[in-house]
C-alpha cells in the first residue's frame, strides 16, 4: 500500500473509537486534572523514560509540595530527588527542573513561553517535550513524535524514516492539520496498549485490515 492510498481519516477515525477501551496517557491525565501550562511542561520532563503511573505518581507528588517556578526554586535539589524518585534519571531531571524553573523566573515572568524555538532552549527540553507543551497545554499546532509515533507511522508506511526527528518533518509533509494536535496521544495510547515495539497485537487491532504491517516480523 502507498503512502498516497492510506487511508488515514479512516484509520484514525477507529482508533479514536476504539481508544476509549484504552488506558489513557499520563499527559492525558495531567491535562484532565490541570490546565496549567507550568505543571504540564514539567510532568513532560518527567515522563521521559518513565512508565505512565511512576510519572503520574511522581507529578502530584511534585506539585502538592511545589506549583509554580518560584516554589519548586525553593526546595532544594534533593527534595525535587526523593518526591520524584524512582522516574527514570530522577536526579538529572531534578537538576534540570531547578535551572529551567529559574529561566522561567529570570527570562520569562514565571510564565511558560509558547514557542517550540523557546521552550527548547529550557534545561531538559528537547523537540519532543517542547511539541507536547505546545500541543496539550497551548493548542497550538506541532507534532509530537516520540517512539510510538515514530514506529507506528513507519508500520503503516505514512512515512519513511530513520529516527524520530526525520518522522517529525515527514508527518508535517503528509498528515493532513487537523490531526497534529491530537496524534500523539492517540498513538501512544495505541503505541502501549495493542502496536507494541516487538510483538503487536494485530489479531485484535481496530486497522488490522488497513495495515501493511511494514517491517513487523512478528505479532501476535
Ligand atoms: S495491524 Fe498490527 S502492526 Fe498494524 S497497526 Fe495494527 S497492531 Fe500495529
Amino acid at each position: 500500500m502507498r503512502q498516497s492510498q492510506l487511508p488515514i481519516d479512516k484509520i484514525l477515525a477507529a482508533l479514536r473509537k476504539a481508544s476509549r477501551h484504552w488506558t489513557s496517557t499520563t499527559l492525558a491525565q495531567i491535562t484532565r486534572e490541570t490546565d496549567n501550562p507550568f505543571k504540564i511542561l514539567v510532568a513532560t520532563v518527567l515522563s521521559a523514560r518513565t512508565k505512565d503511573i511512576t510519572t503520574l505518581e511522581a507529578a502530584r507528588r511534585l506539585f502538592k509540595a511545589a506549583s509554580t517556578p518560584r516554589e519548586m526554586m525553593k526546595l532544594p535539589r534533593r527534595a525535587i530527588e526523593k518526591l520524584i524518585f524512582p522516574v527514570g534519571f530522577y536526579r538529572t531531571k531534578a537538576k534540570n527542573i531547578r535551572k529551567l524553573c529559574q529561566t522561567l523566573v529570570d527570562k520569562y515572568r514565571s510564565e511558560v513561553p509558547e514557542t517550540l524555538e523557546t521552550l527548547v532552549t529550557l534545561s531538559g527540553v528537547g523537540r519532543k517535550t517542547a511539541n507536547l507543551v505546545i500541543t496539550m497545554a497551548f493548542q497550538k499546532h506541532g507534532i509530537c513524535v516520540d517512539t510510538h509515533v515514530h514506529r507506528i507511522s513507519n508500520r503503516w508506511g505514512l512515512v519513511k524514516t530513520r529516527n524520530p526527528k526525520e518522522t517529525e518533518f515527514a508527518l508535517y509533509n503528509v498528515l493532513p492539520k487537523k490531526y497534529w494536535i491530537g496524534y500523539n496521544d492517540l498513538l501512544v495510547s495505541f503505541g502501549q496498549n495493542i502496536c507494541q515495539p516487538v510483538s503487536p497485537f494485530c489479531c485484535r487491532c481496530p486497522v488490522e485490515k488497513l495495515c501493511p504491517k511494514i517491517n513487523v516480523s512478528k505479532h501476535r
